[in-house]
C-alpha cells in the first residue's frame, strides 16, 4: 500500500515526489510512456531559475529524480493502464500489476498531436519534429515548413527563422486560431510564406529523411509540392488522460480540472503540471504545481490519521 503514488516523471512529478519524499511519505512514481516527459526532449533550457548558463533539458530531469531518489522516492517504468477511484484505497495498474494507493498525484503530462500520416512518426528526428526549441538549430540554412494555425505555429514559425532560410507556414483554413499579435508577427517576418488553405497529404522521404511535402488545397484539390528539409508539426497537445474518462472531471479537450490549486473531484486525488494546464505550460509552473499537489497529499494524509 503506497501513502502517495504518482503518475508521471516530467517536471511536475519529479518536484511532487521530491516533497512528498522529504515529507517521508516514500512515493511510488510511474515513469509513464514518456519518462522524463517533455522536457527530456528538449535541449538547452534557459528559463528555469537557479541556472544562470541554461542547463540541457534531460540532464535537469535527471537532478530532478536524484534528488527524489535521494529521499526516498522509488521509480517503476511503464504507462498506466487502467485506474480504479471509485473505492479507497484507489487502484493503479501498469504492466500488468495492481498497485493500492491512499493518494494519487496524476502528473502525466500531455503529448504532441501528430498529423496521422504514413511514416511520419518514423521520420521523428530525421525531418519530422513537434519541438522547435529542441530541433531548429540542426535545420541551419534549409526551408522547412511549419503545420498549424495557432499560437505555437506562429511562435515556432519565428522562431524557426533565426535557423532557417524560409518558413512555410502551412495551415488547413484561411483563418487562424493565433492571436492577432501573433500572426501580425509572422506576417511581419520576410522568412515566413503563408500557405493557405492546405493540407499535408504526403511527407516526400524516398531515403528516409524528409526532403518534401505534397500538399492539397481544400477547396480547389489542387495538388503541389514544396522541396523541404524539415516539419515541424504544431497542430496542439492532448493531454495523456485517457485511463481517468468517467473518473476524474476533464474539460472538452480533455484537461483535468482542479479547484483549490491541485484538487480534483475526487478527495485523494491530485493533478499538476500539463496533464491540467493548456495556458501556461512551463516548467517551472509544471514544478510548482507539483509541489502544491504534494503538499495538498501530506495534508490529506495527516487530516485521516488525526
Ligand atoms: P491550438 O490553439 O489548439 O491550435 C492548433 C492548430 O492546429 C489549429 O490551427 C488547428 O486548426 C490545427 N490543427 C489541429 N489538428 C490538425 C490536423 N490534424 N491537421 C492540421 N491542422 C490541425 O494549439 P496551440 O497553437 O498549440 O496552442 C495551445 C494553447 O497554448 C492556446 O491556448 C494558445 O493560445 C497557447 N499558446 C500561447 C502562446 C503564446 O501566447 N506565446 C504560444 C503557444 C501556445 P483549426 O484552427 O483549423 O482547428
Amino acid at each position: 500500500m503506497q501513502n502517495v503514488l504518482i503518475i508521471g516523471s516530467g517536471c511536475a512529478g519529479l518536484t511532487a515526489a521530491i516533497y512528498a519524499a522529504r515529507a517521508n511519505l516514500k512515493p511510488l512514481v510511474l515513469e509513464g510512456h514518456e519518462p522524463g516527459g517533455q522536457l527530456s526532449l528538449t535541449t538547452h533550457v534557459e528559463n528555469f531559475p537557479g541556472f544562470p548558463d541554461g542547463i540541457m533539458g534531460p540532464e535537469l530531469i535527471e537532478n530532478m529524480k536524484r534528488q527524489a531518489a535521494r529521499f526516498g522516492a522509488e521509480f517503476k517504468s511503464g504507462a498506466v493502464t487502467e485506474v480504479d477511484l471509485s473505492k479507497r484505497p484507489f487502484t493503479v495498474t501498469v504492466n500488468g500489476e495492481q498497485h493500492q494507493t491512499k493518494t494519487l498525484i496524476v502528473a502525466a503530462g500531455a503529448s504532441a498531436r501528430l498529423l496521422g500520416l504514413k511514416g511520419e512518426k518514423e521520420l521523428i528526428g530525421r525531418g519530422v519534429s513537434t519541438c522547435a526549441t529542441c530541433d531548429g538549430y540542426f535545420f541551419r540554412g534549409k526551408p522547412i515548413a511549419v503545420v498549424g494555425g495557432g499560437d505555437s505555429a506562429m511562435e515556432e514559425a519565428n522562431f524557426l527563422s533565426r535557423y532557417a532560410n524560409r518558413v512555410y507556414l502551412i495551415h488547413r483554413r484561411n483563418d487562424f486560431r493565433a492571436s492577432k499579435i501573433m500572426i501580425d508577427r509572422a506576417k511581419a517576418n520576410e522568412k515566413v510564406e503563408f500557405v493557405t488553405p492546405y493540407v499535408v497529404e504526403e511527407i516526400i522521404s524516398p531515403q528516409g529523411l524528409v526532403c518534401g511535402v505534397k500538399l492539397r488545397h481544400t477547396e480547389t484539390k489542387e495538388l503541389k509540392e514544396i522541396t523541404l528539409d524539415g516539419v515541424f508539426v504544431a497542430i496542439g497537445h492532448d493531454p495523456n488522460t485517457k485511463v481517468f474518462k468517467g473518473q476524474l472531471d476533464m474539460d472538452e479537450n480533455g484537461y483535468l480540472i482542479t479547484s483549490h490549486g491541485p484538487k480534483t473531484n475526487v478527495e485523494g486525488v491530485f493533478a499538476a503540471g500539463d496533464v491540467q494546464d493548456h495556458h501556461y505550460r512551463q516548467a517551472i509552473t509544471a514544478a510548482g504545481s507539483g509541489c502544491m499537489a504534494a503538499i495538498e497529499a501530506e495534508r490529506y494524509l495527516s487530516a485521516k490519521s488525526a
